[in-house]
């Protein structure tokens, strides 16, 4: 029981991935891509947070791993910009501005 439940959050998780590798990478439509960033980054959080608290670490961890999901998960959504010109996704690393000129044209970000 417990495994059918991991194996179901492991292809969700699979799922999203592949999803969107596929909408933000292949994609060429930007502005879908803006709107569905912050949706994709939260949810995909949410799924993690699920796992942890489904696996039921110390409260503390838990609550130390949650706490930190939150910051986290509002710099991944920061940290990455959409290139107008290409479509192209450019991610600064954790806890740096945002990037200012595409990763894939080098054209500046706005
Ligand atoms: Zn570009």
């Amino acid at each position: 029981m417990q495994q059918d439940l991991l194996i179901i959050f492991a292809a969700v998780w699979l799922g999203m991935a592949l999803g969107s590798f596929m909408l933000f990478h292949r994609g060429k439509d930007v502005a879908k891509k803006r709107k569905l960033w912050p949706v994709y980054t939260i949810v995909s959080n949410v799924v993690i947070a699920a796992v942890i608290v489904y696996m039921q670490p110390p409260f503390t961890m838990m609550l130390g791993l949650l706490a930190f999901m939150v910051p986290l998960t509002w710099l991944t959504i920061r940290s990455t910009r959409f290139c107008d010109a290409c479509a192209h996704p450019s991610r600064s690393p954790f806890f740096m501005k945002p990037p200012s000129t595409c990763s894939h044209c080098k054209k500046p970000l706005h």
